[in-house]
């Protein structure tokens, strides 16, 4: 089921920061990529791909698990072993969106239409956006796995011109009209994301998701792949980057009861 919100999450990160900054902070940026993060034993440094230098006690990553499955951003000294390695075994959904819009609706007038293909899941979702934003003509397919690596990988001209020839095979009577318009997703290869959301995957252990949270002395971690009941989601970023202040702030008054003070770089 699809729900339909018109300022979509942006009220939800408005309402979170009412009251604790003003929304003009000049301590919020915007449209900074973190390219470095040097962590020691009395502050952390980040650096952007700007050239900008800021400086701090501690630091909260809140990147994907993409981006840091991918090494988007280099930390020194780098991360321990044993911290890249769960990283590295949790997973990472690929997906892609793709919107097409018509000058008509020529489709079923159900929400969703699934096609059935020997190739489970090959092209099977598809929604049908008239049914949330009347006359919109919008259609989106969802593809995932290795679909969505291939769209990602080819050029708009092949992902639409695939993507009409599995539409008219669905709809083999209808002359469909000329594209007004069309968006691809491309999170795979997007360097802010590198994938859509996480997913527990077989063998990963409660102790393995105790190390993917764990800070590595002054810098810690917070975002959906850490919260082990609702990663995935939303609500799961929050209760991760809730409990990850929590744990900051403990450490910050007691630094001996710092849960993760233990963790080295030989581990
Ligand atoms: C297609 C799709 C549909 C979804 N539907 C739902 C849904 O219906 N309900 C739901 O609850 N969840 C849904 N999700 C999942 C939800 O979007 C994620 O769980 C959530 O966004 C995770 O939040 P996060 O803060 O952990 O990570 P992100 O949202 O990925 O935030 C990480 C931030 O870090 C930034 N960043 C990355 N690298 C750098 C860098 N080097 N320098 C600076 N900044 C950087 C990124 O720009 C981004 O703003 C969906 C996701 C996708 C892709």
């Amino acid at each position: 089921m699809a729900v339909k919100h018109e300022t979509g999450f942006t009220d939800l990160v408005k309402g979170l920061l009412e009251g604790f900054m003003p929304e003009k902070d000049p301590r919020l940026m915007f449209n900074n990529t973190v390219v470095l993060i040097e962590h020691g034993d009395d502050s952390v440094r980040v650096f952007t791909d700007d050239g900008r230098m800021l400086e701090a006690d501690f630091d909260v990553a809140t990147f994907s698990l993409g981006v840091l499955q991918q090494r988007e951003v280099k930390f020194s000294p780098p991360l321990p072993p044993k911290k890249q390695l769960v990283i590295d075994m949790f997973g990472f959904c690929r997906f892609t969106h793709i919107y097409l819009q018509f000058p008509r609706s020529f489709w079923d007038e159900t929400m969703y239409i699934l096609r059935a293909s020997k190739i489970r899941g090959h092209f099977s979702c598809w929604r049908n956006q008239n049914t949330l934003y009347s006359g919109s003509n919008i259609l989106h397919l969802s593809l995932f796995g290795d679909d969505a690596t291939w769209a990602d990988r080819s050029t708009d001209d092949m992902v639409i011109q695939e993507v009409l020839n599995i539409l008219q095979s669905l709809y083999p009577n209808v002359t469909i009209p000329k594209l007004s318009g069309f968006k691809v997703s491309r999170w795979n290869t997007d360097r802010l994301t590198r994938g859509a959301f996480s997913y527990w995957p077989t063998g990963f252990t409660d102790e393995n998701m105790k190390y993917l949270q764990a800070p590595d002395g002054r810098l810690f971690f917070a975002g959906e792949h850490l919260d082990p009941v609702h990663y995935g989601f939303v609500h799961g970023a929050y209760r991760s980057v809730q409990r990850t202040a929590e744990d900051l702030v403990q450490c910050i008054e007691n630094p001996s009861k710092c849960a993760w003070s233990s963790m080295t770089s030989d581990d």
